[in-house]
């Protein structure tokens, strides 16, 4: 940014470089409540409020019918199952530190999303069942937060339809965990 001054000088000033997490979306079935779009928007509505850049790397189907139903285990972050591994296993595009997302059918046991993934893939499932804030909040479990009990918090623990006063915030102390990630280079 160029400013001329009241005096006749001229200043600059550097626009300041934002954590920015960029991810890949990768859709097998898409939502039924929410567009992709929408949820990337909820997501960014949120973010944004801690300053925290949304980025979207690539996006592209994937046609892979077995896997549209997805065995998720105790969808326990750093252990996966089988399934999980193969689906992770597509990664077109996908850089060094960036996530990929796959918008599937549904998972087994039945769920909104789930953010387990196997080391040096950083990866996350959103249900068609998902709410317009799955996606920041499985994201939000990427980048290293977990649960909390307050309901009106993009992070609390009692599923995100049931969030209230959206939308949901992020609090300085889970900002400060998404800005040490990674997964949040700033650009
Ligand atoms: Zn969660």
């Amino acid at each position: 940014m160029f400013v001329r001054g009241t005096d006749g000088s001229a200043w600059s000033k550097a626009w300041s470089l934002v954590p920015t997490v960029t991810l890949h979306l990768k859709i097998l079935t898409a939502p039924t409540s929410f567009t992709v779009d929408q949820m990337v928007e909820g997501m960014r509505t949120v973010y944004a409020t801690r300053g925290i850049g949304v980025a979207v790397g690539s996006r592209e189907n994937l046609d892979l019918p077995l896997l549209t139903d997805l065995d998720v285990g105790s969808c326990t972050m750093g252990s996966v199952t089988t399934e999980q591994t193969q689906l992770f296993g597509n990664r077109n595009n996908v850089g060094t530190n960036q996530v990929a997302v796959y918008f599937i059918r549904s998972t087994n046991p039945p769920s909104n999303g789930c953010a387990a993934f196997p080391a040096g893939r950083p990866s996350c499932v959103v249900t068609s069942a998902a709410s317009q804030w799955t996606l920041g909040h499985e994201v939000g479990h990427v980048l290293g937060l977990n649960h909390v009990d307050p309901t009106d918090r993009l992070m609390m623990g009692g599923g995100t339809w049931n969030i209230t006063n959206p939308p949901p915030d992020l609090i300085d102390s889970e900002r400060a965990t998404m800005d040490n990630s990674p997964l949040t280079p700033s650009i």
